[in-house]
């Protein structure tokens, strides 16, 4: 497979990033009759999906949930034969403010009355600016360039004025993309709300983004997806160097000096992580976005309890707060009742600090703010596992590529605009459903799409 110089293209195609995108892009260019090849950098497929092993079951330590709305996912399952089951469990929401507990159900939570008033006037206008910007190209958006130059922080403090809704507004905007308001681009901000529907619908269980699971963990769709290509084609712990694009071919190098050829090339991962990706000759725009468009900041930490206790003080494991280190937190018992567990998220500045700490010191962090939401049995876990995506040296960071200010008015147009014989795929590239596993499907299949035409002129 690894021709050391030779002029005739090895491949057709060559797809690098066996994440969701990749995979899809590959299974697509395969089933269209090209000679192609899927190199991964890690030792498995699924990328920002990850298995792990808790209380003898399999957990999602990455990617978990199927949106309302994910018609490509809901499809793999089916064709996978995995089971869809609800998120959705009965009893009460917690949320945190401070040391005291309130309990509720709806999407907001309980704030002051003039709190409640100033969040329900912000997701109104939030939803009439996200019309205004095309999900396909934000940069065209009246608009844009002042859109761009504004921080959600800075659009924020305009708006609300009680410390209970920018409370709740700040945890919000980390609980859907794992950074501080003040990094992100209000431009950036109202395209990944657009594309995905609304931010109430990034928020919510029932009919949002986190409506169901996948029986059997969803990196089992990964692999499904795997198991399509044809032996041979997915070269595992294969990290690409570098990318020289050539008159009538890319040659891509490849770790311990190794080289092959191919007609067009897909770079399906995040932005960030194609800026490692050496390019002759020097792609400019793309390189603003890998700098522009760093990843957010998340661990994410199952716990396993004997049984799912605190069902039985009328709670539904739905938990937020405003200084708690684990927020948001959900029940992610098994349907089988064997056990309890609950799934919660470390992020923005939190995971910075913690990706440092030893994992005991973490895990014993972790226990503590569950204690405080949940109450003493929550200090006694049958079993643990957390995954810090910051030190993930194939991930940087996680759940997506943040847009800072500025990046997208000037470079959006570069996400997924083929660069020559190198086309862009990954969930960030995608206008509908971006950062979620939707959306890096529909971008593989957008890229192989772009590939097949192009190799037929
Ligand atoms: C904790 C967490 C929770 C999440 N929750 C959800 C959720 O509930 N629902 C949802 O829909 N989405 C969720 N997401 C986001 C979702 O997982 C991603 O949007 C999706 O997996 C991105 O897929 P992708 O193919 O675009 O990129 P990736 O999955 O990142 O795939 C890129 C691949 O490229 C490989 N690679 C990188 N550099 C190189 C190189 N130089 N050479 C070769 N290979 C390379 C990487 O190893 C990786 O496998 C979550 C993510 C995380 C981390």
């Amino acid at each position: 497979m690894f021709d050391s110089d030779s002029t005739v293209p090895s491949f057709d195609a060559v797809v690098i990033g066996a994440g969701f995108a990749g995979l899809r892009a590959a299974v697509d260019l395969q089933r269209a009759g090209l000679h192609i090849a899927l190199l991964e950098a890690r030792d498995r497929v699924g990328g920002r999906s990850r298995p792990g092993m808790l209380a003898g079951r399999v957990v999602d330590t990455g990617g978990q949930w199927v949106g309302h709305g994910h018609a490509q996912l809901t499809r793999l399952a089916a064709d996978a034969g995995a089971p869809l089951l609800s998120q959705e469990r009965p009893g009460a929401k917690l949320l945190q403010i401070g040391d005291r507990l309130h309990r509720y159900s709806g999407l907001i939570p309980p704030a002051s009355p003039v709190a409640l008033i100033e969040m329900q006037i912000l997701l109104w206008r939030l939803r009439l600016m996200q019309r205004q910007v095309p999900p396909d190209a934000p940069w065209t958006a009246t608009r844009a360039t002042q859109l761009d130059a504004l921080t959600v922080a800075d659009w924020q403090r305009r708006w609300l004025r009680s410390d209970g809704s920018r409370m709740l507004f700040d945890a919000a905007v980390r609980a859907v993309l794992c950074t501080e308001a003040s990094n992100l681009s209000m431009l950036g901000f109202l395209h990944y709300l657009g594309s995905s529907g609304s931010f109430d619908a990034l928020l919510a269980v029932r009919d949002g983004a986190q409506a169901q699971t996948v029986g059997g963990g969803m990196h089992a769709l990964a692999t499904h997806l795997a198991q399509q290509l044809m032996p041979g084609t997915l070269k595992l712990s294969t990290a690409v160097l570098a990318l020289e694009q050539r008159s009538n071919d890319v040659r891509i190098r490849l770790d311990g000096d190794r080289c092959l050829q191919t007609r067009r090339v897909i770079v399906a991962m995040a932005p960030r992580m194609a800026g490692d990706i050496a390019m002759a000759p020097a792609c400019a725009e793309r390189s603003a976005l890998a700098h522009g468009m760093p990843m957010g900041s998340v661990i994410k930490c199952v716990i396993a309890y004997a049984r799912p206790f605190w069902r039985d003080a009328g709670l539904n494991g739905e938990f937020v707060g405003d200084r708690a280190l684990l927020s948001p937190v959900f029940d992610a018992s098994p349907a089988d009742g064997s056990h309890g567990a609950l799934v919660g998220f470390i992020d923005g500045t939190n995971a910075r600090h913690w990706s440092k700490a030893t994992p005991e010191a973490r895990r014993a962090a972790v226990l503590a703010s569950l204690v405080g939401a949940f109450g003493p049995q929550a200090a006694a876990p049958i079993d643990y596992l957390d995954h810090d995506w910051i030190s993930d040296p194939w991930s940087r960071g996680c759940y997506v590529g943040v847009p800072t200010p500025g990046i997208l008015s000037r470079h959006g147009p570069a996400l997924a605009a083929p660069s020559g014989r190198i086309h862009w795929a990954g969930t960030e590239t995608a206008g509908r459903w971006c950062g979620y596993i939707e959306g890096a499907l529909l971008s593989g299949a957008r890229a192989a799409s772009e590939v097949r035409t192009a190799l037929a002129q």
